[in-house]
């Protein structure tokens, strides 16, 4: 499930946009504030963000920084209710992927998410539990199960799981992963690696020596199609 990071200070908007991106099979989080967002960034699989730049907390164009200089590849779209040729030309020098004005239609902006997305090879996968073999994960209550029981994993082995989990039988480099889950200056393949050997333990143990993940030295991981 594509995961929105909505960033807006008026409800009544981030409300609308709840409401257009459900329809679109999307799932939103929304954060009041610049500082709710980062905490939303850190704590979640966020596909695409959607932010203002009139925040109440921090300048828009300082937290567009702040994300990008943490995150190079997480697609941006900046919404502001000032058509300003100067800051436009700024977001975009920031790291924005597109800059909306307001007023703008809801399908205009679920078109520029989808077009960022495709770009992005983001998919849309509208199910809210997905199954493998034995593995099944409720991205609606976040919770993992194999074989019906359930597994307890820390937040950032469920966070790993997902990115794996988000496209089977494709190998994701150890950066991919490191930056999906940390953010860019995260961590070190070593640190992926003892995280990956936590989540074996607990979830490979019920398959009876049955592959679940694959290793790749020196490469990345797979989850294997079962
Ligand atoms: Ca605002």
């Amino acid at each position: 499930m594509v995961n929105i990071l909505i960033i807006e200070d008026d409800k009544a908007i981030s409300n609308l946009y709840r409401i257009a991106f459900k329809l679109d099979g999307y799932k939103t989080l929304i954060a009041n504030n610049a500082l709710e967002g980062i905490n939303l960034l850190i704590t979640n699989i966020v596909d695409i963000i959607i932010m203002d730049l009139g925040l109440p907390d921090l300048d828009g164009i300082k937290l567009l920084k702040d994300i990008r200089e943490n995150n190079e590849t997480i697609p941006i779209i900046i919404v502001s209710a000032r058509s300003n040729e100067e800051e436009k030309v700024a977001c975009l020098d920031g790291g924005a992927n597109d800059y909306v004005t307001k007023p703008f239609s809801t399908v205009e902006l679920a078109a520029r998410v989808r077009s960022l997305l495709r770009f992005n090879g983001v998919k849309n996968q509208t199910e809210s539990v997905f199954i493998n073999g034995k593995l099944k994960i409720d991205y609606v209550s976040h919770t993992v199960y194999v074989d019906e029981k359930e597994i307890h994993l820390t937040n950032y082995e469920y966070k790993i799981l997902c990115v794996l989990a988000q496209n089977v039988g494709k190998t994701f480099t150890h950066n991919y992963i490191i930056e999906k889950v940390w953010g860019k200056d995260g961590n070190d393949s070593g640190t992926l690696r003892v995280f990956m050997a936590g989540l074996r333990r607990k979830i490979e143990k019920d398959f009876f020596k049955e592959e679940l993940f694959r290793t790749y030295v020196g490469i990345g991981y797979r989850m294997i199609r079962l």
